[in-house]
């Protein structure tokens, strides 16, 4: 009999959830209520960098719980100035602010754009944003997002955002010609809700430069695509260029909720006391799981990790799915791939699950995968041995009446 009812009387109808519930997990592995086991290559969606149990993160953990989980931003948290020193350093800006999720690092992005422009006497900044972008779901970063379904039901939307196609710079400069109030760009160096999308290395060289040219801020939501998942700490460094100001959250935490914002020199003065804030953020337990993950990181070679693992992976895919009848395209870096198929493919979420594997389609049509950045290439095999048989049996089908 089911553990788990497929309905939830109490919680709100905000999830179609697989009738699933995790119990525990030992590195790729976990294992639902009723003992079964999955290969998580879904890392709770880019979340558990150092997959489940780890056994380095777990003890230091429970040493800091035992010694201050919360206290407030009214004190000085010294693993806040830890953890924003190292994060500086690895992406080369000054100055981080830290919140819980990657809305609020994105909502602190978009005010720190806004005030820049205030500073400078744009009354009416507007921001550059791209179409199929996911920034969260806050009325401020769902009117950035580039999806209508994300804010369908919650108008009026956020003015001062002006959408744009990706890797395009002539819309790009169309689409700004001539306007005094744009203030930044904003975009995922990856995009992963809209479907593994990235930009292209000449495109972000590019944008940096026109925003140089123009005073305008770039600002780079590595909320997914960042902490080392495509082989270097954040994906946009594959083009050798800086952000002004960077969102972080998901796998910065390894689980726990961690989020940042990091700025560079024309960003990082911005804000002053008074203008932002957030209860939980930088919390010691949250700043401790940061600078425990960064920590386990750097000691295990989790970057070299990704990036050879996830070769590997895209290599195998590619071999055992590229070019067949229904299969469009196989993309992505790192540990964060995808396979899109010509048709909605969402079924098989539910189907690489009964199969023993944790994944998820997004953008209706793109099998996504975003493995631990602790996968070895055995466990990334095994993955592709549970996948491939799934999406074969699903193209032979073909499309539904
Ligand atoms: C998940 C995600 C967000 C939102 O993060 P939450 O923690 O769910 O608020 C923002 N931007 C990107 C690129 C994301 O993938």
């Amino acid at each position: 009999m089911a553990l788990v009812e497929a309905a939830s009387p109490h919680t709100m109808n905000t999830y179609g959830r697989l009738p699933i519930a995790l119990s525990h997990g030992q590195g790729v592995r976990v294992w639902d209520v009723n003992g079964k086991e999955y290969l998580d290559a879904l890392a709770g969606i880019a979340v558990n960098t150092l997959g489940h149990n780890h056994p380095k993160l777990v003890p230091a953990l429970q040493d800091q719980v035992a010694k201050i989980i919360h206290s407030c931003n009214y004190y000085h948290v010294p693993d806040q100035e830890r953890l924003a020193a190292t994060l500086v350093e690895l992406a080369g800006l000054t100055n981080a602010f830290f919140c819980s999720t990657g809305l609020e690092a994105n909502e602190a992005a978009i005010k720190l754009a806004r005030k820049f422009g205030h500073d400078k006497g744009i009354a009416r900044p507007e921001i550059v944003v791209y179409e199929n972008a996911f920034h969260g779901r806050s009325i401020a970063t769902l009117s950035a997002t580039g999806n209508e379904k994300v804010q369908k039901g919650f108008e009026p939307l956020v003015e001062g955002f002006i959408r744009v196609p990706l890797n395009d710079m002539a819309a790009l400069k169309r689409a700004t010609e001539g306007n005094p109030n744009i203030v930044a760009v904003f975009f995922e160096t990856i995009q992963g809700e809209g479907g593994i999308n990235p930009m292209r290395i000449e495109y972000l060289r590019q944008v940096r430069q026109l925003c140089d040219e123009r005073d305008w801020l770039l600002m780079i939501d590595e909320v997914q695509c960042g902490m080392g998942r495509t082989g270097k700490w954040f994906a946009h460094q594959w083009a050798g260029i800086k952000p002004d100001v960077m969102p972080l959250a998901k796998g910065l935490g390894s689980g726990v909720p961690v989020g940042a914002v990091l700025a560079g020199p024309r960003a990082a003065d911005i804000f002053q006391p008074g203008n932002h804030g957030t209860t939980f953020g930088g919390n010691p337990l949250a700043m401790r799981a940061g600078v425990e993950t960064i920590r386990i990181m750097q000691e295990e070679g989790l970057l070299d990790n990704a990036y050879r693992v996830g070769g590997h992976l895209k290599a195998a895919l590619e071999r055992e799915l590229g070019g067949l009848e229904g299969v469009t395209d196989i993309r992505g870096q790192g540990l964060m791939l995808g396979v899109e198929l010509a048709r909605n493919c969402s079924a098989l979420t539910a189907r690489a699950a009964e199969a023993g594997l944790l994944i998820s389609v997004t953008a209706d049509n793109v099998v996504r995968l975003l493995p631990p950045l602790i996968m070895t290439e055995l466990e990334a095999d095994e993955v592709v041995a549970r996948l491939v048989p799934l999406v074969k049996a699903f193209l032979a089908e073909g499309a539904p009446a």
